[in-house]
């Protein structure tokens, strides 16, 4: 694709929103990502690096269920989840059920680019980390918090204390990008995975759109998650809020609740929930800088 003056992204911090909560510091802290965001897009940084860079914030943040706000398993510690896809070359890489890796999209990326592999998991994707000299947490005991929003309590009851982080896309050179992290579910299993980390189910990026999904694996994957808005876009030609708002009526259908957001190669964006909210931004050459949170 030619040069354009085209761009367009979106952010998301979960869709896990209660109501009466105060998440000001998540929607402040969004903004602020969502302004470096359009800058950089502006002076023609890569879709790939855009979404990169703002997970790895938000997941530094401790604002979000993801990297520092991830919330501990039942067997009492942090497995960490993170997927990302380059839409231009249809390539993608992952982690899941990793111990502390500090920057887990980070850790998603070296596999993407360094590994011959799209998925590594636990042990195999904490040895290949410490080869590719990625960070870990040093302490995780005092380095873990909970996130904007919520309080213990949540963890007993997993009351929807969802915050996954994901950004999605689009550079001036028509380059779609999307990238997801996440701690998952307060409560989770031990070795339990979503949606997050899997291409396809928690992040798709083709040449037509990129899709970040969040909230509840356990629906997304069966409704089928991210592949499913792109391919309503590629096999449908439905356009991308179409396709968005079919992937979350699907989730509703199987009980689930949760959000997505979208962007395709027109700059278009798309962002859609059924729960009671989602913390989120959006940004293109059309429009200025937006967030929320209900
Ligand atoms: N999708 C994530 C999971 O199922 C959770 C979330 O997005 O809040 O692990």
């Amino acid at each position: 694709m030619t040069d354009s003056n085209t761009y367009a992204f979106a952010l998301h911090g979960g869709a896990g929103v209660t109501p009466g909560r105060d998440y000001s510091a998540a929607e402040v802290h969004m903004r602020e990502l969502a302004l470096a965001c359009e800058r950089d897009l502006q002076a023609g940084a890569a879709a790939l690096d855009i979404v990169t860079r703002a997970v790895e914030e938000m997941e530094t943040s401790g604002l979000y269920v993801a990297g520092r706000g991830s919330a501990p398993n039942d067997a009492g510690y942090v497995e960490l989840d993170a997927s990302i896809m380059d839409g231009a070359k249809r390539q993608g890489g992952s982690i899941a059920a990793a111990r502390d890796v500090m920057l887990p999209i980070r850790a998603a990326r070296a596999v993407m680019e360094k590994s011959e592999h799209v998925m590594l998991t636990a042990r195999g994707a904490e040895r290949f980390c410490r080869h590719h000299g990625l960070e870990f947490v040093a302490e995780p005991d005092s380095y873990y918090r909970l996130p904007a929003g919520v309080v213990e309590e949540d963890l007993a009851t997993a009351n929807r204390a969802h915050g996954t982080v994901g950004a999605v896309a689009l550079d001036h050179q028509g380059r779609l990008a999307a990238a997801t992290s996440t701690g998952g579910i307060f409560g989770k299993s031990a070795g339990r995975l979503g949606d997050t980390p899997i291409i396809g189910a928690g992040t798709r990026a083709d040449e037509n759109v990129a899709v970040s999904c969040t909230e509840l694996g356990e629906a997304f994957i069966p409704a089928g998650g991210a592949q499913d808005a792109a391919s309503r876009v590629r096999y449908g030609s439905q356009p991308l809020d179409e396709a968005v708002e079919g992937l979350i009526a699907d989730v509703g259908a199987r009980d689930g609740d949760g959000g997505v957001i979208a962007v395709d190669r027109e700059g278009r964006v798309s962002m859609h929930w059924n729960s009671p909210g989602m913390k989120r931004a959006r940004g293109s050459s059309r429009v200025a800088v937006q967030t929320g949170v209900r």
